[in-house]
């Protein structure tokens, strides 16, 4: 799918190709051409760190975002490459030793659970408190921190389109179901917001939920249109995917759902924040980033 846009006073016609989403992790460091050249000290570094929290970038991130000739003070690459000072000097020198003893996968990977399990993936006792509670169950993948806001965590959009060195939320990456928050259960979801007529927002989050499918999005919201959901006035969808990945608004199979779905929920009356989350302007450079804040805007 193409996306003809004009830009009024700058880029008179614009046409955006799909682009295929491509990405790599912790396995894949040694197949990124960009950072071949670096110094041995630095990819060894960057596999250390990779090998105890999780790394993921794509190549939309590499080859737009990134200005090379800038690295290793780039903002972009100090966002998603691993460095040295993510982890405590004791943990780093652990799993170091593990990888110059060229150890074997198993023990890697049982240091770098202990090391994560040390380093409290859900701080304030997360998986404890907040979790609400439905006809005596607990709701899994639903916050209710605060009195007018829920917080849902859709398991399909536990992941992000590249992942950010600073992330808090590193747990719901690792693949450990004990650190996960994550749900499923539109049912359950809207079981519990019809009760709960004090609730004024849904704060869709992650990850990041634009990873999601429309279908599955659809799925969630468009329920909200029903009557017995009109206490609830704003949807608030948390997304780093404007930076990451804008064509998901523009390109992408099934962008022109997306941008149908929050159409149809604004029609209904209903606020739709996109909670776009920035760290620098250099992630909104590029013309498909302006391209998906407009689209998203129109
Ligand atoms: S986009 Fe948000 S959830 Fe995803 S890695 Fe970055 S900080 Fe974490």
């Amino acid at each position: 799918m193409n996306s003809i846009v004009t830009f009024p006073n700058r880029i008179p016609v614009q046409e955006f190709e799909e682009r295929r989403f491509k990405v790599f992790t912790d396995r894949q460091l040694d197949k990124i051409e960009a950072i071949q050249n670096l110094p041995e000290e630095t990819l060894f570094e960057m596999k250390v760190v990779a090998s105890v929290l999780p790394f993921r970038v794509n190549e939309y991130v590499i080859n737009e975002l990134i200005n090379w000739d800038k690295v290793p003070n780039d903002p972009i690459y100090q966002l998603v490459f691993p460095q040295k000072g993510m982890l405590k000097d004791e943990h780093y020198e652990r799993m170091a030793q593990l990888h110059r003893e060229g150890a074997d996968k198993k023990d890697i990977q049982a240091a770098a659970k202990e090391i994560r399990d040390a380093l409290n993936p859900h701080p304030a006792g997360q998986m404890e408190m907040n979790m609400p509670e439905l006809d005596g169950e607990v709701l899994d993948g639903v916050q209710h921190k605060y009195r007018e806001t829920v917080l849902f965590f859709p398991s399909q959009g536990q992941t992000c389109h590249s992942y950010c060195t600073f992330c808090f939320r590193w747990a719901q990456f690792v693949g450990d179901k004990d650190l996960k928050m994550a749900s499923t259960d539109a049912e359950k979801l809207h079981g519990y917001l019809q009760k709960h007529t004090e609730v004024s927002d849904l704060l869709v989050t992650g990850g990041d939920p634009m990873v999601m499918k429309t279908k599955n999005l659809v799925q969630y919201l468009e329920p909200l249109l029903q009557p017995e959901f009109d206490h609830i006035q704003t949807i608030r969808i948390g997304t780093k995917a404007l930076t990451f990945w804008p064509y998901r608004f523009v390109t992408d199979k099934d962008a022109d759902e997306l941008i149908e779905l929050f159409a149809k929920l604004v029609d209904a009356g209903k606020h739709v924040a996109i909670m776009a989350h920035y760290n620098h302007w250099q992630e909104i450079t590029t013309d498909i980033a302006e391209e998906a804040i407009r689209r998203i805007r129109a």
